[in-house]
């Protein structure tokens, strides 16, 4: 994993105050061509990661901790996971 992106998860989990379980942090290239064809390889980079969360309000301290840090610029939202990443020029955020 990046280093940089570590400390600004942690800052983040600081912020939201509750733990968080990491469902898929780095990924091989190989592992990641095979289960993602949307994180434009982001997770092999060691910028992503899918941290699970399926409180609302949870996602809420999540989602506003992210605007709040200005440092990851990519999301997007599943019913189990939301996955924050580092790494595009353009912000987003994507459903799945
Ligand atoms: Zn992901």
């Amino acid at each position: 994993m990046d280093e940089n992106f570590m400390k600004k998860l942690q800052l983040l989990r600081d912020d939201c105050g509750f733990p968080f379980k990491i469902n898929s942090g780095y990924r091989c290239k190989k592992h990641n061509d095979k289960v993602s064809k949307k994180s434009m390889g982001d997770h092999a980079r060691g910028l992503a990661v899918d941290v699970a969360i399926t409180d609302r309000y949870k996602r809420e301290d999540f989602i506003g901790g992210r605007y709040k840090l200005e440092y990851f610029n990519d999301m997007a939202i599943a019913k189990t996971f939301i996955h924050i990443a580092k790494g595009r020029t353009k912000s987003g955020i994507g459903i799945y």
